[in-house]
This record gives C-alpha cells, sequence and structure tokens, in this order.
C-alpha cells in the first residue's frame, strides 16, 4: 500500500514506473490511456511527496491501513456520512469541523464523548444522555461480538436493522 501511495504522486505527472495494474489504465493499456489529471508544478510535486512520505514511513502505514486493510478507514467514512452527510453541504460551515471532531471522538472513545465534552465544560451530562451514551455503547459491543462470532463460523455478516 505504501508503494501505491508513492506511485499515486508520479501517476499525477505522468510516471507510470511504479503504479499498479490493479488501478492505473496507463499499465493495464497504454495506448488507450486518456489522463484525467495531469499536473506539472514540480513544486507541488515535492509537497505531495512530503506529505505522502510521512503516511508510509516507519509504521504509519500499518496505522492508516492494519493488514493492508482499509475496513478501520471505510468505518470511519461512514461514521462521518452519518454526521456530515455528503447530500449537504457543509464544507464551507463551521460546523464541519465539530462534526469531524465528533466523528473521531466516537472512533476512539465511543459514545461515551458527549458525556465527557459535558463534564470538561462544567456541565452536567444528564441521566439521559448517560443512558443513552451505554445504551449505543452496550449496542456497539454486541454488533462487535456477532461480527466476530459469525467470522468464527464462517458466516457472512448480516446487519440486523430495527
Ligand atoms: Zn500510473
Amino acid at each position: 500500500m505504501g508503494n501505491d501511495l508513492k506511485a499515486s504522486v508520479l501517476h499525477l505527472y505522468k510516471e507510470h514506473y511504479l503504479c499498479n495494474k490493479k488501478w492505473c489504465s496507463y499499465k493495464r493499456n497504454p495506448d488507450k490511456y486518456r489522463t484525467t489529471v495531469s499536473l506539472t508544478s514540480l513544486s507541488l510535486r515535492q509537497k505531495l511527496a512530503e506529505i505522502v512520505g510521512e503516511y508510509t514511513s516507519g509504521d504509519n502505514i500499518e496505522k492508516i491501513a492494519p493488514c493492508a486493510s482499509t475496513k478501520e478507514v471505510e468505518c470511519f467514512h461512514s461514521m462521518l456520512a452519518n454526521k456530515a452527510p455528503k447530500a449537504k453541504h457543509l464544507c464551507s460551515s463551521t460546523s464541519l469541523e465539530c462534526r469531524v471532531d465528533c466523528t473521531v471522538a466516537q472512533k476512539n472513545i465511543s459514545y461515551g464523548y458527549i458525556s465527557q465534552v459535558y463534564e470538561e465544560c462544567g456541565i452536567s451530562p444528564g441521566k439521559i444522555n448517560e443512558k443513552l451514551s451505554e445504551k449505543l455503547a452496550v449496542k456497539r459491543k454486541l454488533k462487535m461480538i456477532t461480527r466476530i462470532q459469525q467470522k468464527i463460523n464462517g458466516e457472512n455478516y448480516v446487519e440486523n436493522r430495527l
């Protein structure tokens, strides 16, 4: 995955020697390849290489995609899509940053993050809020246990929506 990330920068500059056939249509068929994005700025290229280099260096690549799986990232995107739906134009709104922050908090510390924010602000989280957070956290854990049990049994996970 690290090589693919590095190759993606070069790909944008029409250099395909590191590209993978899985995602580079030039590698699959150079005669029919039509570039969609072609960059020429060398300063941008250097900056992009630096940014990608940060993600691919050391064990950072393992953090991005543990065991070369993007499940965690896809899970985060799904959670973010619930808080900031694509159908609504939120990128110019200041609420987007808050929505992303809430998603990160939910991913890292589960639903109890709302109570923690209240407590940090010196406000009582409220009994209803705490009960709801606990209920959602339990539901999340049960879902995970069900998934693991189904995986162990070789079954495909089927989400039960109420
Ligand atoms: Zn390519």
